[in-house]
């Protein structure tokens, strides 16, 4: 059959043809398109609209410690305790999640957190260099922010639990300096004073809202002779030198190389594929308030409660949490209340009226590190899914490995690391 026929207004000749248009798909299609590949964005949404249209906007590029770690598993406990706290799993998807906690709890034992850590440093360093570029070649360098990030303290034993991931950080070169008295409350004026300490990252880099920077680079691909499909994609399969994407209306589209980018949706496709990928979704929560709920400096982290506040462009946005909840259960607001409540706390001035809350998928693998590479079934077919908490900041570097791939030069940076069939 003629894929060309049953596609009126599409062309099926592309070099690359990408299924998720989130910051992972669209800095994707942005690397390759500036290698001169011709690219077609799939997305059933349209560009940005899931997990990569509310997140918390930072370009975390010192958190080089995976998730999994020997101190979350002392954490967990505690915080699974409280159905409103940091983390959750909700009773009727314990079962579900099982197999992936236990690789979870595997992933954190401190060898292969050490392991971890320092291929998510290089994975970093290389989202370091490689985030100011696309920015920049794509016009959007007024939508970063340079003012840094405070993570917060409320106890002299939280400061020093904390200190052996700061140490990790020194080793790996990353600036930060602990501040207190005066030069916290210059850093941000209004905090309780239940906070005794902070650490300052001044390399922390934030953006003036995710989704405008999404938009931004997405509309740019399709300025610059990309197209965008908005539709499910149903199938993805080898097909003779390249690939063939089988819509949800029947469509088939045909291309050279085919990237698997559907953030927390990728799981059908690469068990398809030939890879069964412990793909799961952490969900994560926010309200974002309007811009004058308080004068907000620079983030603020709050470690132990698992949230941070990011000074937007749209507003004061409040949120994380981890809910192990998979992707069908509805959302459960009551974090997102939760969640501001505190910050009230927090930061006694804060206006918590005429907020908007959201809840978006975190695709997240146990072992905290995203799968970047060729299928089992065919190297024309690149994975590129899983970044959890660090989709955005991760994303320049995914793209220059992806293109990197596609144009069989050799990676930036290893990425067997990174493979799917590691699990
Ligand atoms: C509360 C919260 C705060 C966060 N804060 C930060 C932060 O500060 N910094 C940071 O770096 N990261 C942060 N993250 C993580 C970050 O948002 C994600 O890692 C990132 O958005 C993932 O991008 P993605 O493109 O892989 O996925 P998505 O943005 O979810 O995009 C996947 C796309 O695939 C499409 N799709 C899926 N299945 C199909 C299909 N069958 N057919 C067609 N299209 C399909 C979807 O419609 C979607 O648009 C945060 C996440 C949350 C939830």
């Amino acid at each position: 059959m003629s894929s060309h026929a049953s596609v009126p207004n599409h062309r099926t000749d592309y070099d690359v043809i990408i299924i998720g248009a989130g910051i992972i798909g669209v800095a994707i299609a942005c690397y390759l398109q500036q290698s001169g590949q011709s690219v077609a964005l799939i997305d059933k949404k349209g560009i940005g609209l899931e997990t990569s249209k509310g997140n918390a906007g930072a370009f975390a590029f010192s958190d080089i410690m995976p998730l999994a770690s020997p101190g979350i598993i002392l954490k967990a406990p505690k915080w699974l305790f409280d159905p409103l706290g940091p983390l959750t799993i909700p009773p009727r998807y314990l079962p579900k999640i099982l197999p992936w906690l236990i690789r979870f709890g595997w992933a954190s034992r401190s060898s292969i957190f050490r392991k971890n850590s320092a291929v998510q440093a290089q994975l970093m360093k290389l989202a370091a260099q490689e985030a100011k570029g696309l920015l920049a070649a794509r016009g959007a360098l007024s939508m970063l922010r340079s003012d840094g990030a405070l993570e917060l303290y409320e106890s002299e034993r939280e400061f020093k639990a904390a200190l052996p991931g700061w140490k990790l950080r020194e080793e790996q070169g990353i600036e930060f300096r602990h501040v207190r008295g005066a030069e916290l409350a210059e850093l941000q004026p209004g905090l309780s004073p239940s906070f005794v300490c902070a650490t300052f990252t001044p390399k922390w880099q934030t953006v003036s809202d995710p989704y405008l920077v999404v938009k931004h680079l997405g509309e740019s691909v399709l300025d610059n002779g990309g197209q965008l499909i908005v539709a499910g994609v149903r199938k993805l399969q080898p097909a003779g030198e390249g690939a063939e994407v089988i819509l949800d209306d029947g469509r088939r589209l045909r291309s050279r190389n085919a990237i698997v980018a559907s953030g927390a949706w990728s799981k059908t496709f690469a068990a398809d594929l030939g890879d069964p990928v412990p793909l799961e979704t952490e969900r994560g929560y926010n309200t974002t308030l309007p811009v004058s709920a308080f004068d907000l400096k620079r983030q603020l982290i709050f470690g132990g409660h698992g949230f941070v506040m990011t000074p937007l462009s749209t507003g004061i946005r409040v949120g994380g949490a981890v809910e192990l909840g998979g992707l069908d259960l509805p959302p459960n607001f009551r974090r997102s209340d939760a969640m501001l409540q505190k910050a009230a706390k927090f930061l006694p001035g804060l206006k918590t009226e005429g907020g908007t809350q959201w809840m978006g998928y975190r695709p997240s693998l146990p072992d905290s590190l995203p799968v970047i590479g060729p299928s089992t079934a065919s190297r024309q077919i690149i994975y590129a899914f899983g970044h959890g908490h660090l989709g955005l900041t991760q994303s320049a570097a995914t793209g220059r490995l992806v293109t990197d791939l596609v144009l069989k030069r050799t990676p930036a940076m290893p990425v067997e690391p990174f493979s799917a069939s590691r699990f």
